[in-house]
């Protein structure tokens, strides 16, 4: 096998994805420390709670390196190369996150064992299943008080609708945790607080079998019988285990542990990585590519602006979906429709950035954008062209008319806001006719109002104006030719443009949908403006 072959099958790149707080950081921090990326755990700085999110993101604004690192990490691990994404848990950022899912090939979901699936984990699941990926979940915090795993399973089961299989079987909770049954060894892997002193090293797990006279001193009676009675009940009554529906996103296998005190992290990280895919192949214009296809190819899936405030300068990070990529080597940039060197490529370590010259399907990298990248672009090699399906993006649902404060400052405020609007934080309207000097801007969450305006003001030196308005829904027409000013509408509803000139309507209610929908025959609405998955 070729070598760029060899080093594709070995890549595993995976979201971790969670309701902040259920410990994802915890849980990402001691991978890495496994796979020998971070010595000790406590290094990895999180994002914290999100709870004054903006002034986080300010803080991360500050402090660029550290958002960025923890947004993709690689390290390796039993000949695997591994890349995790790291996603915003807060609601707010959600398209971000689905952004990053559209890099990834499976994802771990963290849920918490007091808490079971919370409102985040059900939004972010379901632009899983969207992708049809891999979905592994890790019920964390046992060392706590926690719901019955029974309860837990079956909430996953009912309410994210995927049918589950238990790798392992908690024995007791909170105090009484005592470890977990492996159902596929048959061994009972035994939790020791003190060993673990806080999980700030890698922990010592040791084996025993059910048989194991040993076990009614170490777990005690009750916990003994009550999970032999679990083993009997999950062995008859359980669906069978199968790789292919995992690999299918249809079966999630769940697993049981407690990230901060290291219990149950590192076979969670072997059976995770025996069971997840290698690099998927990606849908294009052309067909599916196939990651094994010596052709480079690449499509962005995120853009950071002023890495380095000094210089103005933006990442855009790249999902290399096919082939190998060369430090230095031409691609083309297709929607730009021009041949371009990659500057600066770079791949993010847990603590460092570093200048790479190789990287392969699979993996995630860094290059300087000049300004030219949007969300969804491909990069191609130059003797192999096509482009991949582009990402939709999320329909907005919080709407504000913006201007400059001073007409003078027009140009750094058309700049600023097409900018942010490439990285997609925003999206930006115009009225029918209407000019770049007064926009309509769109977001999934309020706070991307305000990250804008602090953004303007601080990045490009433009006070903005900004009236919020009442609408809540967006709905592009896709009727083609259609006038819309011909429209019978509720005097509420307003009709805006996108930048492509493509026609959408704005809604204060879905009243108003169904209104606009039964007194204009024919009108057809969609709610997705970008490219179809
Ligand atoms: P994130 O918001 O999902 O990234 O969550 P964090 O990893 O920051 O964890 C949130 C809080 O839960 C922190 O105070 C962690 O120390 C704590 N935590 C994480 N995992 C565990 C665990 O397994 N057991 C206990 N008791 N606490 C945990």
């Amino acid at each position: 096998m070729a070598d760029y072959k060899k080093e594709i099958e070995r890549r595993r790149t995976f979201a971790i994805i969670s309701h902040p707080d259920a410990g994802k950081t915890t849980l990402t921090e001691k991978l890495l420390l496994y796979g020998g990326a971070i010595q000790q755990a406590g290094m990895v700085k999180g994002k914290r709670h999100m709870r004054h999110a903006v002034s986080d993101w300010m803080d991360i604004e500050k402090q660029r390196g550290i958002s960025v690192t923890s947004s993709v990490m690689q390290f390796e691990y039993n000949n695997y190369c591994i890349n995790i994404l790291d996603t915003p848990g807060h609601a707010d950022f959600s398209e971000d996150t689905y952004r990053t899912l559209m890099a990834a090939d499976s994802a771990v979901m963290v849920i918490d064992a007091a808490k079971g699936v919370e409102k985040q984990t059900r939004k972010l699941f379901k632009v899983c299943t969207l992708r049809h990926i891999p979905i592994f979940t890790f019920i964390n915090k046992m060392d706590r008080d926690a719901r019955s795993p029974y309860d837990l399973t079956d909430q996953i089961e009912q309410e994210l609708g995927i049918k589950t299989y238990a790798m392992n079987w908690p024995i007791g909770s909170g105090r009484e945790f005592k470890g977990v049954y492996d159902r596929a060894a048959k061994k009972i892997l035994t939790f020791t607080a003190e060993e673990t002193a806080n999980g700030k090293h890698q922990v010592e797990e040791s084996a025993s079998d059910l048989s194991d006279p040993k076990l009614s001193d170490l777990l005690g009676e009750d916990l003994l019988s009550t999970l032999k009675d679990d083993v009997e009940l999950l062995d008859g009554a359980g669906a069978d285990f199968s790789l292919e529906d995992v690999r299918r996103g249809k079966l999630s296998p769940v697993f049981f542990g407690s990230a901060l005190t290291n219990f149950g992290v590192e076979p969670f990280l072997q059976e995770f990585l025996r069971m997840t895919t290698t690099p998927l192949p990606r849908k294009a214009d052309i067909g599916e590519i196939d990651p094994m296809d010596s052709h480079f190819s690449a499509f962005v899936f995120k853009i950071q602006a002023n890495m380095n405030k000094a210089h103005r300068d933006r990442v855009a990070f790249l999902r290399i979906c096919s082939g190998e990529f060369d430090r230095g080597m031409e691609v083309v940039h297709m929607q730009g429709g021009r041949k371009m060197k990659l500057m600066a490529p770079q791949q993010l370590m847990a603590e460092q950035r570093e200048i790479i010259d190789h990287a392969y399907a699979g993996d995630i990298i860094g290059v300087f954008d000049p300004g030219v990248f949007s969300i969804g672009d491909t990069l191609c090699a130059s003797d192999k062209k096509f482009c991949f399906g582009g990402i939709p993006t999320f329909a907005p649902e919080h709407f504000a008319r913006v201007s400059p404060k001073d007409t003078m400052k027009r140009k750094q405020f058309v700049k600023g806001m097409t900018q942010i609007a490439q990285e997609g934080a925003i999206q930006i309207f115009q009225e029918l006719n209407g000019s770049m000097e007064e926009v309509v801007v769109g977001a999934v969450g309020q706070l991307q109002f305000e990250v804008l305006e602090y953004r303007l003001e601080n990045e490009y030196k433009v006070d903005i104006r900004m009236e919020n308005l009442p609408h809540e829904y967006i709905r592009w027409i896709e009727n083609e030719g259609l006038d819309p000013k011909s429209l019978d509408l509720t005097s509420d509803t307003r009709c805006i443009q996108d930048l492509k000139g493509n026609h959408l309507l704005i809604f204060v209610s879905e009243w108003n949908i169904t209104w606009a929908l039964q007194h204009n025959h024919g009108l057809q609405l969609s709610e997705f403006g970008g490219a179809k998955l």
